[in-house]
């Protein structure tokens, strides 16, 4: 064991946890991965990822074919009920190869993680999985997680990836600070081979292709953007439901039902378009209103959601959980002869102490400026900075604003 080797254990086998173990492994520590699910499917939706994340999954030797990522060249803005187009802002970097945005149907992104953590190919360290799994609490200081079958597994330091309700979060002894936001979602795939049947369905796609386009209605927003290589159309709508609205609808039929009656006044062309949609589930919203006070406590560090739930309206949560990924890349690699080249390699176990805090330095004040911008339409952002005024982010339009996220 090299001396800057370190035990890592990740609980978590989300995006950010796949992406820490994928990083970490290479760097030469030892991994372990504890996952509640039996990693059943990833939920069968789509995922936008900005060129600030795909830029990282290209550092991972990420397959974007394999993956069957779309190429996403822009941010449409569109009036739901006429369709009359707004400003759209580009989305594509100058000259970098395969850090283009790209959307994904999730479990394609998934997959092609998982093929990358597990069969890293020779010569490289494969993390332990341990599936099925649930910590039940952890031990900071000794960088512990106890199980649900009473099992303990330490190691030098402890990486909380376990999402929005994080058990590893909740040991740092701060306030719960999870919010339900005051909208909803209903989330609906339409394959693409059934907008195409059609002339009225079919023309949408002329402003929706190879963009996230965002059609927005009085206080509704929908969202339309192409995965699996174009095959699959994902039309995602938001709605803040009623004084007296019950809980969300959990039956696929009547949750179309209801968002047919929702979205009844955008345009017939998109009330065509949701009509075609095979899959329908209805979503509630969480977020913290801002990154925790702290981002690591004795041995433990927060990645991902754990960290940064957020609005999903500016597609970042997941493209924030990559570029922690590559904040740990560049800390804890090694001079191991994997590992992704930073230019400040670990040399020494010492050295591990000041990391998570580098790191917590590097991403807070990020990861603040995003989650504050996160429920902002792009389009939208002198109104959005006057009515909260405190986020003092300086941004003031569409353009900005997606440089910003995405560079
Ligand atoms: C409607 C919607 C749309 C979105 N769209 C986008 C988008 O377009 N672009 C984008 O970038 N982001 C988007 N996001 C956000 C994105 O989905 C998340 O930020 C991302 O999936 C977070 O990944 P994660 O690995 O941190 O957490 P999760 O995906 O929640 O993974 C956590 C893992 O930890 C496991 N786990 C939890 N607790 C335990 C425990 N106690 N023991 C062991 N294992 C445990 C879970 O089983 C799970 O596998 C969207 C979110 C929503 C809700």
């Amino acid at each position: 064991m090299s001396t800057s080797e370190l035990n890592i254990i990740v609980v978590g086998a989300g995006i950010a946890g796949l992406g820490a173990a994928i990083v970490l492994s290479r760097a030469g520590h030892n991994v372990t991965i504890i996952e509640k699910s039996h990693f059943k499917e990833e939920v069968g939706f789509h995922i936008i990822m900005g060129w600030n994340a795909t830029r990282v999954l290209g550092s991972l030797d990420f397959d974007f074919e394999k993956a069957r990522g779309s190429d996403s060249e822009c941010i449409g803005t569109f009036n739901g009920a006429t369709l009359e187009a707004g400003p759209s802002f580009s989305t594509t970097t100058p000259g970098a190869d395969n850090s283009q945005t790209r959307t994904f149907y999730r479990p394609d992104l998934h997959n092609e993680l998982k093929r990358l953590a597990l069969y890293p190919g020779p010569g490289k360290k494969v993390p332990k999985l341990m599936l099925g799994r649930k910590v039940i609490s952890v031990c900071i200081d000794t960088a512990s997680a106890i199980l649900e079958n009473s099992e303990i597994i330490a190691g030098d330091l402890i990486i909380g990836a376990d999402g929005e309700r994080s058990i590893v979060k909740r040991c740092f002894g701060e306030s719960n600070t999870l919010k339900k936001a005051k909208y909803r979602i209903f989330r609906t795939l339409v394959p693409t081979e059934s907008i195409l049947e059609d002339a009225e369905t079919r023309s949408m796609l002329d402003l929706t292709r190879r963009s996230f386009a965002t059609f927005l209605e009085g206080n509704k927003t929908m969202f339309w953007f192409e995965g699996r290589d174009g095959l699959l159309q994902d039309l995602e709508a938001g709605y803040v439901p009623g004084e007296i609205e019950g809980p969300p609808e959990t039956d696929p039929k009547r949750a179309k039902a209801k968002m047919l009656e929702k979205f009844k006044d955008y345009h017939p062309k998109i009330v065509a378009s949701l009509q075609k949609a095979e899959r329908v589930s209805e979503w509630e919203i969480n977020y913290f209103p801002r990154p925790p006070s702290r981002i690591f406590r004795g041995k433990a560090l927060l990645i991902g959601d754990a960290v940064h739930s957020m609005f999903p309206t500016t597609g970042q949560g997941g493209s924030q959980t990559l570029e922690d990924i590559g904040a740990l890349s560049l800390l804890f690699s090694t001079n191991s002869s994997t590992s992704l080249p930073s230019p400040y390699p670990l040399t020494s176990p010492a050295q591990m102490h000041q990391r998570p805090n580098l790191f917590s330095k590097i991403r807070k004040e990020r990861m603040g400026l995003v989650m504050g911008m996160s429920g902002c339409v792009f389009g939208r952002e002198a109104e959005f900075v006057k009515k909260k005024p405190w986020l003092k982010t300086g941004i003031e339009s569409g353009e900005e604003h997606t440089r910003i996220l995405y560079g």
